[in-house]
């Protein structure tokens, strides 16, 4: 796909300046994105403005109409979609189908239900109304760009606010499709507007604009502090999505393979890019030496390659960047006296390939086990009890995800609520796009998903009789 412009009002506007999009996988070129300017920025957030009264005026039936058929639209370009995302992230192709499009695509419904059951709330003798804050300035990652694109433009549009969109300059295509979608759906001009471009040209104006009213952010902490600043100077809404290192918590009754293999599994999935992933494995001590073994094999095990041969599981990081940043990042792990579990390094030849790693005998302090890698690097601990695996997973700055593998609902659920984080998984429980995502602590604020999603993009009036 090769695009040299921006939507606004309706329209697309070629810009002068462009760059290309790689393919992690093999470094061709499968596309070329603009790359907009803080001009560009200010005519998309006055479309933005002028469209806001007439679509935050419809009714919420109709504006959950409006996304029924832009989900109809993507739905009939899914591989499409498949094929773009597989081509600009890296990812492999059955991850993608998947958590990358279908996922979207059930957020865009699900958003779509929750606006049909929008309803001023009676409370005494007060209304209370929920209206659409105004702007909504998005702006989205490399790691899940369609998936994150719908869970913010779903609820946005949902709740009558109008959209400016700023993807990764690194995964743009995406975007462009759902925005040459929104178009052939019929959405009014105006209520989705897309400026490519980098974070300090496009991103920074953006989220710092006086017309937008609410920002919502995904990405990594460091950057989501600016977000946050830059929101909070015009006194603008904000939530944001930020980093993780979450705990996969395995109690001394549950059975140990299927415990440690599914962490892996969720540990390496889009090659470890993942905020939610579970990054550290905590075992009881004298379970430590199975788990790690069983964790190396089985991610030995993994297939490592071609994103687009639906049998790998691993694809590439998404750049030489991430790549050189994991590498430094085990290597001074390994400095440190880590144990590596894992034996297999071969990668293919071309491409930012990184087999996945098992690391153990580190301190639950260690930076490595503390920081957000972002990369297929598992950590594995051995904990006393439980009191002691709730406070070792408790201590990091991040508090996103997390698991409890446990035999026993009650003890699992004692666990489970004295996490700090937005989600905790018990046994074999999946991510729901119906269920509230997002952070405590470093992690952000906020939350996406289900109806809670809607409230980041409206504001109450009580009316009181
Ligand atoms: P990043 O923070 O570098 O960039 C995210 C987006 O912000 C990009 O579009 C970028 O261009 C833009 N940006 C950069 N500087 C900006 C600025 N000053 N103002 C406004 N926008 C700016 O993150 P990334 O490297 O693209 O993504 C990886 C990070 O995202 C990881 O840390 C990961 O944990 C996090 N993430 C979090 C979640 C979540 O839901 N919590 C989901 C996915 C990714």
């Amino acid at each position: 796909m090769r695009r040299d412009d921006v939507l606004i009002g309706g329209s697309w506007r070629p810009v002068s300046s462009t760059t290309d999009v790689v393919n992690p996988a093999d470094g061709s070129v499968v596309g070329t994105t603009a790359l907009a300017t803080r001009h560009d920025v200010d005519a998309a957030v006055a479309a933005a403005g002028s469209a806001l009264p007439a679509w935050s005026e419809l009714t919420p039936g109709e504006r959950a109409a409006h996304l029924d058929r832009l989900v109809e639209v993507l739905e009939g370009d899914a591989e499409r979609l498949v094929d773009l995302t597989v081509a600009e992230v890296g990812a492999p192709i059955t991850t993608v189908r998947r958590w990358h499009v279908h996922a979207a695509l059930d957020v865009l419904r699900s958003a779509a239900d929750h606006a049909r059951l929008l309803a001023h709330e009676r409370r005494g003798s007060a209304v209370l109304l929920r209206r659409a804050t105004g702007v909504a300035a998005l702006v989205t990652p490399w790691n899940y760009p369609l998936f994150q694109l719908a869970t913010k433009l779903g609820p946005a549009l949902a709740a009558g606010c109008t959209v400016v969109h700023k993807p990764s300059e690194l995964t743009p295509l995406s975007a462009y499709a759902v925005a040459e979608a929104a178009l052939v759906a019929g959405l009014p001009a105006g209520v989705l507007n897309l400026v490519p471009g980098t974070g300090a040209d496009v991103g920074a104006p953006l989220v710092a604009h006086p017309g937008v009213g609410v920002v919502s952010f995904t990405g990594s902490t460091e950057v989501g502090r600016q977000v946050a600043g830059a929101a909070v100077t015009n006194l603008a809404r904000v939530s944001l999505e930020l980093g993780g290192k979450s705990s996969s918590i395995v109690t001394d009754d549950v059975d140990l393979e299927h415990a440690v293999r599914a962490t892996v599994e969720s540990c390496m999935l889009n090659s470890g890019q993942t905020c939610s992933a579970l990054t550290r494995l905590l075992v009881p001590a004298d379970r430590l030496d199975d788990a790690v073994r069983i964790a190396g094999a089985h991610a030995d095990a993994m297939a490592v390659g071609d994103p687009t041969d639906p049998d790998t599981e691993l694809g590439p990081l998404v750049s030489a960047a991430q790549l050189e940043r994991v590498d430094a990042l085990v290597a001074a792990a390994v400095a440190r006296g880590a144990h590596v579990a894992t034996r297999r390094t071969e990668t293919p030849a071309v491409g930012h390939y990184r087999r996945p790693v098992v690391l153990s005998g580190l301190a639950p302090d260690d930076p490595a086990s503390c920081e957000e890698i972002f990369g297929p690097v598992l950590v594995v601990h051995g904990t006393r009890d439980d009191d002691h695996a709730v406070s070792v997973a408790n201590a990091t700055r991040y508090g996103l995800s997390g698991a409890v593998w446990c035999d026993d609902d009650d003890r699992a659920f004692a666990i489970a609520a004295r996490l700090q984080t937005g989600q905790v998984l018990v046994n074999d429980a999946e991510f729901s796009v119906e269920s509230p995502f997002g952070g405590w602590k470093h992690s952000g604020f906020g939350r996406e998903l289900g109806p809670e999603a809607l409230h980041e993009f409206t504001e109450l009036t009580t009316v009181q009789f």
